[in-house]
């Protein structure tokens, strides 16, 4: 099987500043795949260059066997590459399950015109209640995201990037900003997702890295300093020293 998402010696320079360094990464379909390394290792950078947000200066990435490398954002989303956005001034205002039926009619093409015959409509209303239903929030379906935990207004996030139907879903630090006391469910609930979604994670709380992965990652300085199985990542010496201080417990 291809892999689901791949980069080929990617390249990212900030003026002198190699930011991603000749990477060669590869996540197998249907992945937990957590990505791990201390602050300014170039994890952000990975991702923006994989959604196209950043342009490579040399090399390439690969989704479901082809190059997208010089595909737009939007092109690759179309393509099933997807990461989650902060829910902006809009979205807060709206009730989640117009949030979500917006990104739904997105998906379809129509943009953000209502103007659809009512049949059509309530097809989205109805995905996209289905989606908020598999995401624990059939309580908060009708109320203002604003009002919402932020632990739910993170699902809510993760539900706008999944009515899109990505094959792969990006997600970087998704308990940013989410009390402890919300975290472990949050992850819980991303770990309950299809394995029709590959996830590629950023994380930098270890306790939930190392419940939700089943593949780590560890870049340090743009590079890939190792690579493995979580428990075999645990007991890496070269990934102790760099998270030295820090229990790393599979
Ligand atoms: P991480 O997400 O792992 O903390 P980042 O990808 O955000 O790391 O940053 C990696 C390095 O690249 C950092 O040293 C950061 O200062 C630098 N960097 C990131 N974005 C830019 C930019 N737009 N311009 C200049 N330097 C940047
Ligand atoms: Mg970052």
């Amino acid at each position: 099987m291809k892999p689901a998402l791949q980069t080929r010696r990617l390249l990212r320079k900030f003026g002198g500043f190699v930011a991603t360094n000749d990477l060669s990464l590869s996540v197998e379909q249907g992945a937990r795949h957590a990505l791990i390394g201390p602050n300014g290792a170039g994890k952000t950078t990975l991702i923006n260059l994989l959604t196209g947000f950043l342009e490579a200066d040399a090399g390439a990435v690969i989704l479901n066997g082809d190059d997208v490398t010089h595909l737009a954002q939007h092109q690759r989303v179309k393509r099933g590459l997807v990461r989650t956005f902060q829910i902006n001034k809009l979205f807060a205002d709206m009730s989640a399950l117009e949030s979500v039926t917006l990104a739904v009619c997105e998906r379809m093409g129509w943009g953000w015109n209502w103007w659809r015959p009512v049949g059509d409509h309530q097809a989205a209303v109805d995905e996209a209640a289905d989606l908020l239903r598999s995401l624990g929030l059939r309580e908060v379906l009708n109320q203002p995201t604003r009002s919402l935990a932020y632990g739910k207004q993170r699902l809510i996030e993760i539900a706008l990037a999944l009515a899109a139907r990505p094959t792969v879903l990006l997600l970087d630090e998704p308990a940013a900003g989410v009390p402890a006391s919300e975290s472990r469910e949050l992850f819980e609930t991303i770990a309950q997702l299809p394995r029709s979604v590959t996830i590629l994670l950023i994380e930098h709380d270890m306790d939930l890295v190392f419940r939700f992965a089943d593949r780590i990652s560890v870049l340090v300085n743009g590079a890939l300093l190792a690579e493995d199985k979580p428990e075999l990542i645990a007991v890496d010496k070269r990934v102790r020293e760099v998270y030295l201080g820090v229990s790393l417990d599979g």
